[in-house]
């Protein structure tokens, strides 16, 4: 289903000091992808306003902090609750910034709404410990926040990604700095406001739109503690080099190419519809999409499968659209070059016709190339559209063999009747996350998310129970009251 395009334009504005004010460095008109209407604008903030915000967010941080972790949870809560209500509208929003459709942006939000739930779950974690270590001496541990923490996030998710670490850094005692896609900015305000209305004080999360410049100043200001970053592995690369110089803890996820290995044994239904829909969902633009089919042995029937279904979906209703004309450029320009090197397009995006109504948007059908040769562009490069490059293996230890040879490592899944098999995939495979006979294999928390290589720069998690450790710091007290008779190293 499409989403309905706001009635009236929204202005994504700078939340500074808990007050939404218009950024003094320019306004960045903001187009559906649907049919390129203005839907709104955004404006970024100049040096004088990243300060001013940079210093309430480091003084509410201090305060918010002081809160038990209990109050802060009950504050997430009611964000919760405001989201639950909300829920369609925001989804409606989201969806045609970014081109999804109106079920994708909703089940965007729902994912997001379950780290939210996690996150509130943190109170009732062990997150500190105590131990006698010796007569009369204690050692105890106790998790405290880093201060004010940086997030950068792409245009795919655009409350997704960023629900991936707002409920889990301001839980733990944080301020957290919000620097949305230059792309989709506009449900940025949505958020915020939920979290206004829940009681967030002000400060502790503050919002600045952008592009490269508001994001150098940002990692480069000595109140920023800790970045996170979702997006290309080309700017993965260039934050966390910025902000490990700096001798900041960074966490940079990159692109992906992932690959899916497809054994003659897959149940044919269970891989028809998990590899055609991984490689369709959100037109493509998704991290963990299918890009990459390793087809091992005579596989055919199952291929006429995926293909007949991603066939089957409706351009506007079914499948949404992309970003920009240049990204369906790119992608055009992508297919002709891997047919022009010898591979066969079997299903043509290309001639899919844009949905009535929608002539002017960005669109692109879904497209199935077949005998790509490894190695090869359409092998290797990450695309970020709904292109699917099948590569045909004699066995599984070549396409085991084809799939390290990848730069990225996020996902990699396999579809197999048999355990063994599978087993050997979810041992052997370079990936951070390995799906069996699922398409898109996104851990749910308390499990982390991550992948591995040029998907992900620095140590640790962004998600889950494995991002208590990036997002907090652990002090460690040993404490002693009375003399001991006898005496030891702690005396
Ligand atoms: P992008 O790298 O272009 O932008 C990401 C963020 O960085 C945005 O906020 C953008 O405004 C900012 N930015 C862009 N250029 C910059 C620069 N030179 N310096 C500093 N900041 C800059 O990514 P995108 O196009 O928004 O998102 C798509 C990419 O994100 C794909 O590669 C996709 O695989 C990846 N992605 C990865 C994950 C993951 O979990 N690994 C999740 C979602 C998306």
């Amino acid at each position: 289903m499409r989403a309905n395009l706001p009635k009236t334009q929204v202005q994504a504005n700078c939340l500074i000091a808990g007050q939404w004010v218009m950024g003094e460095s320019g306004q960045t008109p903001i187009h559906s992808p649907y049919n390129g209407s203005l839907i709104g604008q955004s404006s970024e903030p100049s040096s004088a306003q990243i300060e001013t915000a940079l210093v309430a967010a480091a003084s509410a941080q201090k305060e918010w902090a002081r809160l038990p972790i209990k109050e802060r949870s009950k504050i997430l809560f009611n964000f919760r609750n405001i989201l639950i209500r909300d829920l369609d509208e925001i989804s409606h929003l989201k969806s045609c910034e970014s081109g999804k459709t109106f079920e994708e942006g909703k089940a965007g939000l729902l994912k997001g709404l379950e780290v939210l739930e996690f996150a509130i779950s943190i109170q009732n974690l062990d997150l500190n410990g105590k131990l006698e270590v010796s007569r009369g001496v204690t050692c105890e541990y106790r998790r405290e926040p880093l201060g004010v923490v940086l997030n950068i996030t792409p245009f795919n998710f655009p409350a997704m990604v960023p629900m991936w670490t707002i409920p889990i850094t301001i839980a733990l005692g944080n301020a957290y700095v919000w620097k949305p896609s230059d792309k989709t900015p506009l449900t940025s305000v949505r958020i915020a406001n939920a979290l206004i209305d829940a009681g967030l004080p002000p400060g502790v999360l503050t919002v600045l739109p952008g592009g490269s410049k508001t994001v150098e100043t940002l990692i480069d200001h000595p109140i920023i503690q800790a970045i996170g970053f979702v997006g290309s592995t080309k700017v993965a690369r260039i934050v966390y080099e910025r902000g490990t110089r700096l001798g900041k803890r960074v966490l940079a996820l990159g692109g992906a190419k992932n690959h899916i290995i497809l054994l003659p044994d897959a149940n044919p239904e269970l891989s028809g519809i998990g590899i055609s829909d991984s490689f369709t969902g959100c037109a493509g633009q998704r991290c963990m999409a299918a890009s990459v089919l390793l087809a091992v042995g005579n596989v055919d029937a199952h291929i006429e499968r995926i293909k007949a279904r991603a066939h089957s979906l409706k351009l506007g209703d079914d499948m949404g659209a992309i970003i920009t004309k240049a990204q369906v450029e790119f992608l055009r320009s992508s297919i002709d070059r891997a047919e022009r090197e010898g591979a066969k397009v079997i299903l043509d995006g290309r001639k899919t016709p844009a949905p009535a109504e929608m002539q002017s948007g960005n669109w692109i059908g879904p497209t199935i190339l077949d005998h790509v040769k490894p190695g090869s562009d359409a092998h290797t490069t990450e695309l970020f559209g709904p292109v699917l490059s099948i590569i045909r293996c004699k066995d599984l230890s070549e396409a085991l063999a084809i799939q390290a040879t990848s730069a990225y490592g996020n996902a990699c899944s396999v579809f197999t009747s048999s355990g063994a098999l599978a087993d050997r995939v979810t041992r052997e495979a370079k990936a951070g996350m390995v799906g069996v006979n699922v398409g898109v294999p996104v851990p749910r928390e308390p499990f982390s998310f991550g992948g591995v290589r040029a998907s992900k720069f620095g140590h640790g998690d962004i998600t889950g129970v494995h991002s208590l450790d990036f997002w907090s710091d652990v002090k460690k007290i040993t404490t002693k009251w009375e003399v001991q008779s006898d005496s030891n190293w702690m005396s």
